[in-house]
């Protein structure tokens, strides 16, 4: 494993290297957690951001909150919604809301035509409009981004690369290569406190309603019952600039 810490480390410092304009998103999942930390070893005022939705479980704003203290992190949250959630206001969080009226727009047209949720209807709408579309934003002015992908996460995630352009944007999959076996020895090692829900059986974390624990892989608990289980909201799929 320390040996693909090393090359973690090397793929970053020559990302940082390359491009000024650079940033670690973050979602406080495990592998983000370990990403954030390999990135302010090597860069330690690197930007962090976060992309939040109203649907992500409260113990998920606790995390932030507490984690962006307990690492000192200054993470900008992008998120669309009318107001700042009490959770977190805090001086040492900066919260970029984004307009929420396409999203009200079509929760309720969905809500008036079946009766549901927009994200049990139609996941990938919900998906761009509360994800992909602050990615954008929060990437917008940025040359690279780092991100927590790994090979072994799901079905989907086999053929990501280690650094990938896309359009204007490079993103550096530093920890590409790491098992979840990886990912957990080295959070013990280094003592980072995991997202508590893993202590519930979920191997991968997202929004409340479209996430479950167990699985055979570990993105099988996202998105169950629809189409999109076990696969991607976006931003690692879609164009982002
Ligand atoms: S994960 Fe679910 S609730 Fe969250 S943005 Fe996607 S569809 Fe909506």
């Amino acid at each position: 494993m320390e040996e693909k810490v090393a090359h973690a480390k090397e793929l970053i410092e020559e990302a940082v290297r390359s491009y000024p304009k650079i940033a670690v998103a973050c979602s406080f999942g495990k592998d983000s957690m370990v990403t954030v930390h390999l990135a302010r070893e090597v860069a330690p005022e690197i930007k962090v951001f976060s992309i939040m939705t109203p649907y992500k479980p409260r113990e998920t704003f606790e995390y932030l909150r507490k984690m962006n203290q307990v690492m000192n992190l200054g993470v900008t949250v992008y998120m669309v919604a009318d107001s700042i959630p009490e959770i977190l206001q805090d001086g040492s969080l900066e919260v970029v809301l984004l307009p929420t009226e396409e999203f009200h727009q079509k929760a309720a047209q969905v809500k008036a035509q079946t009766g549901k949720e927009i994200y049990a209807i139609n996941p990938d709408e919900c998906c761009r409009l509360l994800k992909v579309e602050p990615t954008k934003v929060a990437v917008s002015d940025l040359e690279a981004w780092i991100c927590g992908l790994r090979n072994t996460e799901g079905r989907t995630r086999e053929d990501y690369q280690e650094v990938e352009r896309k359009g204007g944007l490079i993103k550096v999959n530093p920890i590409l290569t790491f098992t979840e076996t990886d990912i957990w020895k080295y959070m013990a090692t280094r003592g980072i406190e995991p997202h508590p829900w893993y202590r519930r059986d979920y191997r991968s974390l997202g929004c409340e309603p479209c996430s479950h624990p167990g699985g055979e892989l570990e993105r099988d608990g996202r998105w169950q019952g629809t189409s999109k289980c076990g696969g991607e909201c976006g931003i690692h799929t879609q164009r982002l600039k």
